[in-house]
C-alpha cells in the first residue's frame, strides 16, 4: 500500500502541522496540546463546542472547526480517541467563559476519555456537558438505541451546536438543541472494501467478490451482516426503508438529506446513488431540504457511502442555514437571532461524565509522594513495565489484527504507545512501587488514547493507588489487594462485566487466584506465577463469547470465534509482570537515594 508518508509514529504530528498552515485563516494549533481551535477562540461570554476522536476520518472532526461550528477538535492518533488530557486541553484553550458543550461519536474510548476532561472542567468549577452521537441505526436496535455509534449524521448534530453556540444561546439550550439534532438524525450505511491504516499493508477487513457489508463502521470495523452486492437502486431503496422505518416522534415532512463518502467512493458514484435517493423520498411524502453529496465523516480510503436523514423543525433549519465557515464547510446564511426557550425544557441533563465515568477523576489527578525512597519492589515494578513494553512491543501486530477482526484494529499500536511512554517515565526514577505504578499509568493514559488508553492506564493508576506507601510494606497479599481495586476501577469507567468479551476476562480469574494464592503466605513471584494460568484460562475463554463493550460489540454473533485483543494484551502483560517482580534487584544499588533533580 502507498501512502504519502514520512515515519508512521510522526504521521499525526505532521497531518495537523500541514493542515494549521494551509488553513490559518480559519484555525490554529492549540499549543501544547493534540488539537486545532478556531481563530476568535476564546469568545467570551460564548458556549466553546468541543468535538474530537482519532484522526482518518477527514473532515471529520477537525475539519469542522471554524466560525459558527466547533471552537476546538482534540485530534486522536488514526481511529484513536485521543487522550482524555488531549480533550481537557483543547477544552481549556477555547473556554470563554459560557461552559463547554463536547459532542462526538459514541465509542468506549472516547467517551471515556472525554468523561475525564469533562470531570475535570467541572471539578474546576467549569460548566461543561456532553452530548454523544448516536445516529447509526443499524448499530444497534431501536430498544437500545442510545447505544448506537455515530457516523456521519453527526454533521448535523456538529452544524446544530456550533450555530446554537454562536448565536450566544446558553449552555443549557446549546445542550438541549444539540441533543435534539442528535435525536432527528439517522444513518445507516453500506462498505464495499475495507481501508489500510497509514504504515499498514493489509486493509482491517475484505469483502468477498460479489458482496458488500451493511452497517459498516467508520474504524474499518466491517458490517453488522453481508448481503449480496446489489446496483445502487436497490441499495437506495434498502437505505431509505431502513431509515423512514426510525422516523422519529413528532417529524414533519422537510428532511436534510447527505450522502456522505467514505474516503475510497468517488463523487460520481454518490450523485448516482442520490439519483434514486430522492424519487424514493418524494414518493414517501418527504421533502429533501438541501441535500449535501459528499464527504463529512470518512474511513481513510474505505470504499461505501452512507445515507442520513435529518428531520428537520423551525429551530433545526434555522440552525442549520446559519452562516459557518471552516475548512471543510462554509454556508453563508441569514442573520441569526438568540432563541428564546429550550427545546424539550426541563430535560434532564446527563453528562457523559456522570453516566459512564464516577471513578475518572481518580484517573487524571491521582498523586503521590516522589519523595519516599524506592526499594526493591519499586526496582521490580519497574522491570514489570519494561517487560511488558518488550512482550507487547514484540506481538503489536498479532493484537492489531485480533482487534481489527471485530475493532479497529490500533490495539496493539496504542498499547506500545501507552508502554514505552510508561517506561520512559519511570524509567531513571528510583521511587517507591506505588509510585512507580502511578507515574507510569498517568504516562500511559496520556500517550495511547483510546479506549485502552484510558482504562489501562486507570487500571495501572489504580494498582499504585491501592499499594502501601513504603515498598517493605508490599507483599502478596498488599499486591493482591491492590489488584483488586484496580480491577474494580477499570469496572467503574469501562462498565463491563466478566463475559463481556474484553480484559476483564483476563483479570478478574486472575486476581481471585491471586488472593487465594497470597492467602496461602506465597511469596509475590509465587502468588503471581500461581494465578496466571487462570488468567490464561480467562483470556482463552474470550474466544467463545460474543462481545458486549467497545467496538466489537456493535457485531453481535460475528464478534464470536476470535480471542479478545485486550484480553490478550493483558494477559501478556501480567505475564510480563510476574518476570519483573521476580527480577534479581541489587538491594543497595536499589536503596540508594533518588537523585536530586
Ligand atoms: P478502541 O476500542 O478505542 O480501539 P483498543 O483497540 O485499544 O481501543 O482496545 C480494545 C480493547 O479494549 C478490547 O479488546 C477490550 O478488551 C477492551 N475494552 C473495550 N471497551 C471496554 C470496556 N468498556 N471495559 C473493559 N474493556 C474494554
Ligand atoms: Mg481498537
Amino acid at each position: 500500500m502507498k501512502r504519502m508518508l514520512n515515519e508512521a509514529p510522526s504521521f499525526r504530528e505532521e497531518m495537523i502541522g500541514g493542515y494549521a498552515a494551509a488553513f490559518g485563516r480559519y484555525l490554529q494549533c492549540v499549543p501544547g496540546a493534540s488539537g486545532v481551535m478556531a481563530n476568535g477562540s476564546p469568545a467570551p461570554g460564548r458556549v466553546a463546542v468541543v468535538v474530537g476522536g482519532g484522526s482518518g476520518h477527514y473532515p471529520a472532526f477537525y475539519g469542522l472547526v471554524g466560525q459558527g461550528l466547533a471552537s476546538g477538535a482534540a485530534i486522536g492518533d488514526i481511529f484513536t480517541s485521543p487522550p482524555g488530557e488531549q480533550c481537557y486541553r483543547v477544552a481549556k484553550a477555547v473556554d470563554g467563559g459560557a461552559g463547554i458543550l463536547f459532542t462526538f461519536g459514541n465509542y468506549s474510548g472516547d467517551v471515556m476519555n472525554f468523561a475525564m476532561a469533562e470531570t475535570r472542567l467541572r471539578d474546576e468549577g467549569i460548566d461543561a456537558r456532553t452530548v454523544l452521537i448516536t445516529d447509526d441505526v443499524l448499530s444497534a436496535s431501536p430498544a437500545e438505541a442510545d447505544l448506537r455509534r455515530g457516523i456521519a449524521g453527526g454533521f448535523y448534530v456538529f452544524k446544530s451546536a456550533g450555530a446554537a453556540a454562536a448565536r450566544g444561546d446558553s449552555l443549557g439550550d446549546v445542550e438541549a438543541l444539540t441533543r435534539h439534532a442528535n435525536e432527528r438524525v439517522r444513518t445507516a450505511g453500506v462498505g464495499f472494501a475495507g481501508c489500510t491504516v497509514p504504515g499498514q499493508e493489509e486493509p482491517l477487513f475484505s469483502v468477498a467478490p460479489g458482496q458488500m457489508e451493511i452497517g459498516l463502521g467508520i474504524h474499518g470495523e466491517p458490517g453488522v451482516r453481508i448481503g449480496e452486492q446489489r446496483p445502487a437502486r436497490e441499495i437506495a431503496a434498502m437505505l431509505v426503508e431502513t431509515l423512514l422505518a426510525e422516523t422519529p416522534a413528532g417529524a414533519g415532512s422537510e428532511v436534510a438529506v447527505l450522502v456522505n463518502g467514505l474516503g475510497g467512493t468517488k463523487y460520481e458514484e454518490l450523485f448516482v446513488l442520490y439519483n434514486d435517493v430522492a424519487p424514493l423520498l418524494e414518493a414517501a411524502g418527504l421533502h429533501p431540504y438541501k441535500p449535501l453529496i459528499g464527504e463529512f465523516v470518512t474511513s481513510l480510503d474505505m470504499t461505501g457511502f452512507s445515507l442520513s436523514l435529518f428531520w428537520l423543525d423551525d429551530d433545526l433549519k434555522t440552525l442549520l442555514d446559519a452562516t459557518a465557515s471552516s475548512p471543510a464547510f462554509t454556508n453563508i446564511g441569514p442573520e441569526v437571532t438568540r432563541r428564546r426557550e429550550a427545546v424539550g425544557g426541563g430535560r434532564e441533563t446527563v453528562s457523559a461524565a456522570a453516566a459512564v465515568a464516577p471513578s475518572a477523576p481518580e484517573a487524571t489527578t491521582a498523586q503521590g509522594d516522589d519523595s519516599i525512597p524506592g526499594g526493591e519492589t519499586g526496582a521490580r515494578a519497574r522491570a514489570a513495565l519494561r517487560n511488558a513494553l518488550t512482550a507487547i512491543a514484540e506481538m503489536e501486530a498479532e493484537l492489531g489484527r485480533l482487534d481489527a477482526a471485530a475493532g479497529d484494529g490500533d490495539h496493539g499500536a496504542g498499547m506500545v504507545r501507552g508502554l514505552r511512554a510508561a517506561v520512559a517515565a519511570t524509567d531513571d526514577f528510583e521511587g517507591t512501587a506505588r509510585q512507580t505504578f502511578i507515574n507510569g499509568g498517568t504516562a500511559f493514559q496520556d500517550a495511547a488514547g483510546g479506549a485502552s488508553g484510558a482504562l489501562v492506564g486507570a487500571w495501572l493508576i489504580a494498582i499504585g493507588t491501592g499499594l502501601p506507601e513504603r515498598d517493605e510494606a508490599v507483599d502478596a497479599a498488599a499486591l493482591a489487594e491492590a489488584l483488586d481495586g484496580a480491577l474494580a476501577t477499570l469496572q467503574r469507567l469501562g462498565q463491563a462485566q466478566a463475559g463481556d468479551k474484553t480484559m476483564i476476562d483476563t483479570l478478574a480469574p486472575f486476581g481471585v487466584a491471586l488472593n487465594e494464592s497470597a492467602a496461602s503466605g506465597a511469596t509475590i513471584p509465587q502468588a503471581w506465577a500461581a494465578a496466571l494460568p487462570a488468567a490464561a484460562a480467562g483470556m482463552l475463554a474470550t474466544i467463545d463469547m460474543i462481545s458486549r463493550r467497545g467496538r466489537a460489540s456493535r457485531l453481535g454473533e460475528r464478534s464470536r470465534g476470535i480471542q479478545d485483543a485486550g484480553a490478550t494484551s493483558m494477559y501478556h502483560v501480567l505475564l510480563a509482570f510476574g518476570k519483573g517482580f521476580s527480577t534479581f534487584v541489587p538491594v543497595m544499588a536499589a536503596r540508594s537515594p533518588r537523585q536530586a533533580p
